[in-house]
């Protein structure tokens, strides 16, 4: 579907070689008995993983061909973000999962605090006890301690202890990972945007486990610098310049159906503010306070809808609005996802009333079957930015 984008130089095969990379790397690090941590939330810490010579491996699944083993256990009307993880897991057909040796798990949503009892009768799983909010003093102490517990935990299963020094190493190097994530969004930030939505998504992707990071980074920088020099032909800037440029936001783009029609229907997604764009790598932990303080503030502060009251997220969306020059909004709301779902109105509420610009949600699953349903939608939102 994307190849019919004009110019585009970055794509699934691309990913898939870093994946490939990755993967590789993974299962010899994992041979010589280095611990592989499967996380499924923005708010665990991967610095604290890294530290302890562990390698975090995200699991959220974007595929609905795990639906039938999930459904066995799991109700059929569930996001299908947690059944496909679920399914994943619980049939054996998610080889990241298969070599993880342990999860850590956030308790955010209710489908999936739930989902992660099932799923530690598979695999030892530890949770992460997220407070509720992140407007209290009192939330940003017990987070901190609950980090604190997190570490003895890490230590005791990867048998290393996690120095200080470490934890700053990785402090440093994931900062330096998300200033790098930053700049290929802000490659969008001109009158004219340079990358597409689905470049952003596979340039800035960790391609599953994060075991190389120094590498990524540099191939990162490769492809800003493949980006500027395809933004010198006039043709190319010329095509761009017509698209509506789009911000996408609310559930995790782990299936890639709507990000991809968007684009197929001639706009341009500039940025995106969900769990792997800039909800989570638009901030920096501190280098300065002491490091687990630190890593408790940035991570409390992610702005996901499962957090009450969420404003931090109506304030990031209205910076990129203004930050990529955006003319409307897309929401993607994952089907029964509550959390989200009701946090639309919220949003619809800062983007067209504060910000004075379009916005359309879209309730979706990961099947084909509303394809059609969906074209005609974003085909009649983007008639009307144009
Ligand atoms: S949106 Fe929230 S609950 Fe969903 S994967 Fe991201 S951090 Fe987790
Ligand atoms: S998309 Fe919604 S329901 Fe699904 S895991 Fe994320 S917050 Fe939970």
């Amino acid at each position: 579907m994307e190849k019919t984008l004009p110019g585009l130089l970055f794509d699934q095969a691309y990913l898939k070689t870093i994946e490939d990379r990755l993967y590789a790397r993974a299962v010899e690090e994992s041979a010589m008995g280095r611990k592989i941590v499967g996380l499924y939330c923005a708010f665990t810490p991967k610095e604290i993983v890294a530290a302890a010579g562990a390698i975090p491996v995200s699991l959220c699944a974007g595929t609905e061909d795990s639906f039938p083993a999930a459904e066995a256990h799991l109700p059929v009307n569930l996001c299908p973000l947690i059944k496909s993880s679920y399914g994943h897991a619980v049939a054996d057909t998610c080889p990241y999962f298969h070599m993880a040796d342990f999860l850590l798990a956030d308790a955010t949503c209710d489908g999936k605090k739930k989902m992660f009892e099932l799923l530690s009768r598979i695999k030892p799983l530890q949770m992460l006890l997220l407070p509720q909010s992140a407007d209290h003093e009192e939330s940003l102490e017990s987070w901190e301690k609950e980090l604190y517990r997190i570490m003895a935990f890490l230590e005791e299963r990867t048998g290393n202890p996690i120095t200080r020094e470490n934890l700053e190493k990785q402090i440093a190097l994931y900062n330096r990972l998300r200033t790098t994530i930053e700049r290929v969004y802000l490659l969008n930030s001109g009158t004219i945007p340079k990358v597409f939505g689905s470049e952003l998504d596979v340039i800035t992707s960790m391609g599953g486990f994060e075991c190389d990071l120094e590498t990524r980074i540099l191939e990162m920088e490769s492809a800003m610098e493949q980006i500027e020099q395809r933004a010198v032909s006039t043709a190319f800037l010329d095509q761009m310049k017509k698209r509506p440029k789009i911000l996408l936001t609310g559930c995790p783009t782990t299936n890639k159906k709507v990000l991809h029609l968007i684009e197929k229907k001639g706009a341009v997604v500039v940025a995106m503010e969900t769990c792997g764009g800039l909800k989570s790598n638009s901030r920096r932990v501190s280098q300065t306070d002491e490091p687990l303080h630190a890593l408790a503030e940035k991570y409390l502060n992610t702005a996901c809808a499962c957090m009450s009251p969420n404003t931090a997220r109506l304030t990031l969306i209205e910076d990129l609005i203004n930050g990529y020059g955006v003319d409307g909004v897309i929401e993607l709301t994952w089907s029964a996802c509550h959390t989200y779902n009701v946090e639309a109105f919220q949003v619809q509420e800062a983007v067209m009333d504060r910000c004075d610009k379009p916005y359309l949600q879209l309730l979706t699953d990961y099947s084909q079957n509303d394809i059609g349903q969906l074209e005609t939608r974003i085909e009649a939102f983007l008639e009307m930015l144009c």
